[in-house]
């Protein structure tokens, strides 16, 4: 496998009335496991189902209900684990996190602290071609999530939907590794990337299957170093506030920012900050205490006694590694060196996997530059002006791939092949069929050609005496005699043709 050459991008600096600053920021992201069963019932996951229709015994926490672990959800935590390049512990093992909540009928979450059963991984973040920074993943827990608590419903009520409660989550948690807002969001959208190319979660923030806690603490210019060097001591990082629950990547940057500033003014002032839980809230723009660490529950965690310790084997971690996808870095890498084209490029076509096997089936036994540039400047630029995804695109690979074939045999110019491109994107069709149907084939019998420049020549004779007087002049011609053929003359034919009648080189 091939790897692309990156150096790190510069940390993002805050200058403050006193000094400079820098800022750091270590994410907690939940991910939904793409499963159609909850974590420990049968109960379906489907999203937008009628308030408490998904929620088995087990889910509502009936007396004497056991739960049982959904093997499915589990690969899918192992096969990420795999996907961010971590350890997988073949021991692992459920904990409660103990604590009341209306829409937590158990009483308690089941999750792993002491036992996570994916250890140290990493991701790498890129920023533009060749900048690119590797943030550390610590662990990734499976645990269950919550329900949800409705308080605008009523005046005087608040409802609980037990939908979401029991669902299986991945919650992966970076290192402080991530040293500026726009990292923050990269490195959420590489994660959700590689998850998309895993399959094991679909990402949609917007349904909350992906959201994120960012926690984030300020240190004077050049302490981070410092940090890095040692053997993470965590007294030389100044105290982070956990801002909870993101759910978009304009909003991380925006309360990072606001967090920073917020924390280096307290501190310039003299003041110390507190860890505590905030929330942002998207309206003023700011983040806001949502409870201190003092007020931090004790969740008394112990080992859950209706589970057993999950004991996996290496074997099956082996089957689960043989069957993973090629990942967008890899994928990036091969395009790059298998079609020549740029480290940009490349990220424009593995940003999803649909974009990627599109373009591979047009560009597969074709000129992998030109396929680019069709799918990316025509194709995409088309797709994003209509608003379309990948999979709603009027034209396909193969109908975009003869459209590419029929200019490679020259039967069509590049600029005739623009219109063949309206024409199959607003009416389908075979390309070569409604070349050929509309008289669309270039013209490279020359007699044609020849007839035509010398028609234009006749009409314009001043011109012919300009042109042999200077060479350069000859470009008119050309787009003459292109429009008097409606473009449909072979450019190079045309070409040869106006510089030998007109005797010139
Ligand atoms: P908790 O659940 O108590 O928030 P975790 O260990 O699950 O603790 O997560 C802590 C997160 O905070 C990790 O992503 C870690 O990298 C990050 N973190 C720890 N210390 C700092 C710091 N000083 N500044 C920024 N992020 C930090
Ligand atoms: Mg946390």
């Amino acid at each position: 496998m091939t790897e692309l050459a990156y150096t790190e991008p510069k940390p993002k600096i805050y200058a403050g009335a006193k000094s400079d600053w820098e800022v750091v920021i270590g994410l907690e992201v939940h991910a939904q496991v793409a499963s159609k069963s909850k974590l420990f019932s049968g109960a379906s996951t489907t999203f937008g189902a009628e308030p408490n229709s998904n929620v088995s015994l087990v889910d509502a926490a009936m007396p004497g209900m056991l739960p049982v672990v959904n093997e499915f959800c589990i690969e899918q935590a192992v096969r990420t684990g795999l996907g961010l390049k971590a350890e997988i512990n073949l021991y692992s093992r459920f904990d409660r996190k103990n604590y009341f909540y209306p829409d937590l009928p158990q009483g308690y979450q089941i999750s792993q602290l002491y036992h996570p059963i994916v250890g140290e991984g990493e991701i790498l973040v890129d920023m533009e071609p060749g900048v690119a920074r590797l943030v550390r993943v610590e662990r990734i827990h499976v645990e269950q999530d919550a329900g949800k608590s409705v308080h605008d419903m009523d005046p005087e009520m608040s409802f609980v939907d037990l939908n979401r409660t029991g669902i299986a989550l991945m919650e992966i948690v970076s290192r402080p590794d991530i040293r500026g807002p726009e990292e923050a969001a990269e490195y959420v959208r590489k994660l959700r990337q590689i998850l998309r190319y895993l399959g094991t979660c679909d990402g949609n923030m917007q349904e909350g299957s992906m959201r994120a806690d960012v926690n984030v603490s300020v240190c004077k210019a050049g302490t981070y170093e410092k940090f890095r060097a040692s053997d993470n001591d965590f007294s030389l990082l100044g105290t982070r506030c956990e801002i909870k629950n993101m759910n978009s990547m304009r909003f991380i940057q925006q309360a990072i920012d606001y967090e920073a500033k917020r924390q280096i003014a307290i501190i310039e002032d003299g003041g110390t900050i507190d860890q505590e839980t905030r929330l942002y809230d998207t309206v003023k723009g700011e983040t806001r205490s949502m409870r201190s660490k003092e007020e931090a529950h004790d969740y008394r965690y112990f080992p859950c006694p209706d589970l057993l310790p999950l004991e996996i084997e290496q074997s099956w971690v082996d089957g689960i590694a043989a069957s993973l996808p090629e990942l967008p870095d890899e994928k990036k890498a091969r395009f790059v060196t298998d079609y020549g084209m740029t480290e940009y490029d490349a990220g424009v076509l593995t940003a999803d996997v649909a974009n990627a096997t599109y373009f591979e089936t047009v560009a597969t036994g074709r000129d992998g530059k030109t396929a680019a540039n069709w799918v990316i400047n025509e194709l995409f630029g088309r797709l994003n002006k209509e608003g379309h995804t990948i999979d709603e695109s009027p034209i396909s690979a193969m109908q975009l791939g003869s459209i590419l074939d029929l200019i490679a045999k020259g039967d069509i110019s590049g600029k005739i092949a623009k219109e063949l491109f309206e024409i199959v994107w607003a009416e389908g069709g075979e390309p070569a069929e409604i070349v050929e149907a509309r008289g669309m084939k270039q013209v490279t019998d020359t007699g044609a050609i020849e007839a035509a420049v010398d028609e234009v020549m006749a009409a314009n004779p001043d011109k012919v005496a300009a042109a042999q007087a200077k060479p350069s002049m000859a470009g008119w011609f050309v787009g003459q005699v292109m429009k008097t053929t409606g473009g449909k003359a072979n450019p190079k034919a045309v070409n040869e043709i106006i510089r030998a009648k007109l005797g010139i080189e």
